[in-house]
């Protein structure tokens, strides 16, 4: 796994690597494209929608600053051991080096069942999904840069980020799943930061509330009326743009001497209320 990392390592590119992961929609595409307008060269992972993954890359192409970057387009399921492998091996081939990683893809349980129904096989694949794919990933991404000399591109020094959730600490009885997924990313993020901060490398935890993409589809208005009713102090939709602009702030360097932080961009969604 690292080893096909390590393979680029002389080579030289100007631009930045990021590797977005499920970058193919939603949030992780508009990390993407703010990445593409940064001059950051990217990776975008998807699962099984190449169309829409097409479709970001033709949107980074279109904000690209520099004839440096590389947009490059990669399915892998991240929660299967395998198809994570080929995808860590499949960025080296393409861009020789990695400079970021965005723990962005993430899936929501297919049916959302109150916890004294939910089925093992929902739980095992939004964990295998939220929680072991970032983890291995992270993990992959540390030992590469801490196994070698290769000096960061970014801005920052090597940077992650994990794009957790409002669920991490709110509780929904109708996807527990979920829940502890996002809980238990919270706790990886808080172990990673901690464990590479003397390398230079920093971890952060992204936390957004209610964002308006396909994974929200299904309760649009469930979520319009409560954000009308006052639940999103703000009073509206969180929007993929509002979650990639906090990121690229990061991946930017504009956060120095930040890591293992809990950012919330949610419209005040997380202030606890009397
Ligand atoms: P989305 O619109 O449903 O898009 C999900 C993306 O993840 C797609 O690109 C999908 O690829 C990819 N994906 C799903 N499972 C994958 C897997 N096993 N391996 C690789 N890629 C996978 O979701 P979103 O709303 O943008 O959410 C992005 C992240 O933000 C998730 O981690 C989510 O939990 C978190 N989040 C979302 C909200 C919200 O309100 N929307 C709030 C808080 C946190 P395909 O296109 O190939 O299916």
């Amino acid at each position: 796994m690292i080893d096909s990392l390590e393979k680029g390592r002389t080579q030289d590119v100007a631009a930045p690597v990021v590797l977005v992961t499920g970058a193919s929609r939603g949030i992780g595409r508009a990390i993407a494209v703010h990445a593409a307008r940064d001059g950051w060269s990217v990776a975008v992972n998807y699962r099984e929608n190449r169309e829409a993954a097409e479709e970001t890359l033709r949107l980074c192409g279109s904000e690209r600053r520099s004839p440096t970057q590389k947009f490059t387009a990669h399915a892998a399921d991240v929660g299967s051991d395998n198809e994570r492998e080929a995808l860590i091996q499949s960025v080296a081939e393409a861009h020789d080096r990695i400079d970021a990683l965005v723990n962005n893809a993430g899936a929501a349980p297919t049916v959302r069942r109150d916890i004294l129904e939910t089925t093992p096989s929902s739980f095992r694949r939004v964990m295998e999904t939220n929680l072991l794919g970032p983890f291995f990933l992270m993990q992959a991404a540390a030992r590469f840069w801490l196994s070698g000399t290769m000096q960061p591109r970014g801005p920052s020094g090597f940077v992650i980020v994990n794009i957790s959730s409002i669920s991490a600490e709110a509780a929904s009885l109708n996807r527990g799943e979920y829940c502890v997924s996002k809980a238990g990313l919270s706790m990886a993020s808080t172990l990673w930061a901690l464990r590479v901060a003397e390398f230079g490398i920093s971890v952060c935890e992204l936390r957004p509330g209610i964002i308006a993409t396909d994974m929200t589809v299904g309760v649009r208005e469930r979520y319009d009326a409560l954000i009308a009713e006052g639940v999103v102090p703000a009073k509206r939709w969180g929007t993929p743009d509002d979650v990639a602009a906090v990121c690229l702030a990061i991946l930017g360097g504009r956060l120095p001497f930040t890591t293992g932080a809990v950012i919330h961009v949610d419209g005040g969604l997380h202030i606890r209320r009397l």
